[in-house]
């Protein structure tokens, strides 16, 4: 476990925040869901915040809210924060004012109108430029709106961005109580996780994932593989994938991991057959010149549940098919039911992470059965692959002693 965060709590015990700006970078960067005309509005994400919230507000704070939301090429009302600042209003049951920019006289101007503990989200961080680039002018900007930098907002940990990163050069900064409590669980869990350790990986983004795949090999006993990234190692066996998702210019990089696996002890499991777009099975080893897998099949299931009855900790990124599509879901949901009832159990400490991953776990009817399901998609990679991401570090306590006086002084005075 690394040092400890500068925490909101221990801020909100040490002194008064009342009549203070505060500024807390969120993620409301929910979800909208079309289907038949209709869009929808994931909102679990929101509820998140409440202990922050409600924290700043009952110790008279003022607070404004930072986030991005999607992205935007340029400032399009499609993509501006006023309704998920209504949306946040009726789940917390406050009155939320909006400021129509994040920076300058019009984001002012609502700060210094609001009560104590009143509460104002800022228009869309990615309206300016500023804000990808991690540009130093802009991250000034924000920080001059405030007296103290709250992040609550794991699941962008892993973005140097400008209302993550850069400001935190500007303000005395802290964790708050979601982004904590993520970060308390991840280590309670994965420091010195219950063996053996089973990673369930599979997904899409190949390139991205073969890295993290490097590192799980020496901490975890079984690896298994499903999706894109299972195409690439069946490929590096020398066997055909047909029109199956893969990164051919990977191939040499999965050919070293499986000789690294086999030395580290480390059981590497592929799927034994896969299913295409209609359900019908094939033996991995002899995929259809025309055919695309899309799912895992029913042997491959039964095998990575039968490894999960000898696992005790279960780390699982990434569907192991196409669930988006029916019957290409069937292999994650058989898998994902056999983790839940599992966990129910507590046989197993089930831990999942990725945007896709919780819909898929979620469209399983499973997702409350997880020991844990984190956040944060890319962000969680990144915490397992290395726990030192700029962001979080800007968040500790580097040496302990004068400089965490220095920092608790420059809260108390803020
Ligand atoms: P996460 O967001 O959980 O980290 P990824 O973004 O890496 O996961 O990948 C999720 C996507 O992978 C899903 O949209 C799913 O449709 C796709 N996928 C999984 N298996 C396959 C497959 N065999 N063929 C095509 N797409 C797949
Ligand atoms: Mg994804």
């Amino acid at each position: 476990m690394l040092a400890g965060l500068r925490k909101l709590e221990d801020i909100l015990q040490r002194g008064s925040l009342c009549g203070k700006r505060v500024i807390v970078r969120a993620d409301l960067n929910i979800p909208v869901m079309t289907s038949g005309g209709q869009t929808a509005r994931d909102t679990s994400r929101l509820a998140q915040l409440r202990p922050s919230l409600l924290a700043l507000r009952e110790a008279g704070a003022r607070v404004a809210i930072l986030s991005h939301f999607g992205r935007p090429k340029g400032r399009g009302k499609d993509l501006s924060l006023a309704p998920v600042a209504a949306l946040l209003g009726e789940i917390l049951q406050l009155d939320i004012s909006f400021a129509p920019d994040c920076i300058g006289a019009a984001a002012e101007e609502k700060i210094a109108a609001l009560e104590e503990g009143g509460i104002v989200v800022l228009e869309n961080t990615r309206f300016h430029q500023g804000e990808k680039a991690n540009d130093k002018g802009f991250a000034r900007a924000l920080a001059a709106l405030g007296d103290i930098f709250v992040n609550d907002a794991f699941s962008v940990s892993h973005r140097n961005h400008a209302s993550t990163e850069g400001i935190t050069h500007y303000l005395p900064s802290c964790a708050g109580f979601a982004l904590d409590g993520e970060l308390a669980i991840l280590h309670r869990l994965l420091d010195d996780p219950e063996k053996p350790v089973m990673a369930l990986c599979g997904g899409a983004k190949i390139g991205s994932k073969l890295p993290l795949l490097r590192h799980l090999t020496r901490r975890v006993d079984i690896l298994a593989l499903a999706g894109g990234i299972a195409h690439v190692f069946i490929a590096a066996r020398g066997q055909e994938i047909g029109q199956s998702l893969c990164e051919h210019d990977l191939i040499g990089e999965a050919r070293a991991l499986m000789e690294e696996t086999a030395k580290s002890g480390c059981v590497l499991l592929l799927p034994q057959d896969v299913r295409d777009n209609r359900g019908a099975s094939y033996p991995a080893a002899a995929i259809p010149s025309h055919c695309a897998a899309r799912d895992i099949g029913e042997k491959a299931a039964a095998a990575f549940c039968e490894a999960m009855d000898k696992a005790q900790t279960l780390i699982w990124n990434g569907p192991l098919g196409a669930f988006e599509m029916p019957p290409s879901d069937e292999g994650t949901k058989r898998v994902a039911r056999h983790a839940a009832a599992r966990a129910r159990a507590v046989r197993l400490k089930a831990i999942a992470g990725g945007g896709e991953t919780a819909a898929a776990l979620n469209s399983a009817g499973v997702y409350g059965d997880f020991t844990h399901v984190s956040t944060g998609g890319g962000a969680f990679l990144r915490w397992l692959q290395d726990e030192h991401m700029p962001v979080l570090d800007a968040l500790r306590r580097k040496h302990g002693g004068d400089e965490e006086e220095a920092a608790a002084n420059a809260l108390a005075r803020a």
